[in-house]
C-alpha cells in the first residue's frame, strides 16, 4: 500500500493565538479554510511543502474537537495519510484485525473520501486514510 503524509490535523483552543504562531511567529500562510458544520468544525489548512497542518476549530459545543480540548488540551488530533483506493486499503487493515473507526469512507474536507482508523490499532494516534476525489485537480486554489 502505497500512501503519503497529507497533513496533521491540530485541535486548537484559541484560533487567533494558534494563527500568531503558525503564521506570524513561523511565516506560514492559511491556503484553504473550510467549514464541516457535520464535524462542528473548522478547519483551517497551512500548507508546508507537499503536505499540510489542519488547525482544528470547534464551531459547535458537540463538536469532537471540543471535547478533545476540553479533555487533553490542544494539540495533534490525528495523522492523515493520503491513498490511491481506500476501500482498498481499508480491506488490508480489516484483514490484518485493525480496529477501525469508519468501516466504510465518508466524505471529508474538500470532497474526499475518509476514514479513520482507531489509536487502540495505531500506537495511540488517530489515523485518517483520505484518496482524494478523482474529477478534484490538487491544490487548484
Ligand atoms: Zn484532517
Amino acid at each position: 500500500m502505497k500512501a503519503v503524509l497529507d497533513h496533521i490535523g491540530i485541535a486548537v483552543d484559541d484560533l487567533d493565538a494558534a494563527l500568531a504562531f503558525y503564521t506570524g511567529a513561523l511565516g506560514l500562510e492559511v491556503d484553504a479554510t473550510e467549514d464541516v458544520p457535520s464535524q462542528g468544525v473548522r478547519a483551517h489548512f497551512v500548507r508546508v511543502g507537499s503536505a499540510a497542518l489542519e488547525l482544528l476549530e470547534a464551531t459547535s459545543e458537540e463538536s469532537p474537537i471540543r471535547r478533545f480540548v476540553s479533555r487533553r488540551g490542544a494539540g495533534i488530533h490525528h495523522i492523515t495519510l493520503r491513498v490511491d483506493d481506500i476501500e482498498a486499503a481499508l480491506a488490508r487493515l480489516r484483514e490484518r484485525g485493525v480496529r477501525l473507526v469508519d468501516e466504510t469512507p465518508r466524505r471529508g474536507a474538500e470532497g474526499a473520501l475518509v476514514a479513520f482508523v482507531h489509536p487502540s490499532s495505531a500506537h495511540g494516534v488517530l489515523v485518517e486514510l483520505k484518496q482524494e476525489r478523482i474529477e478534484q485537480t490538487r491544490h487548484a486554489r
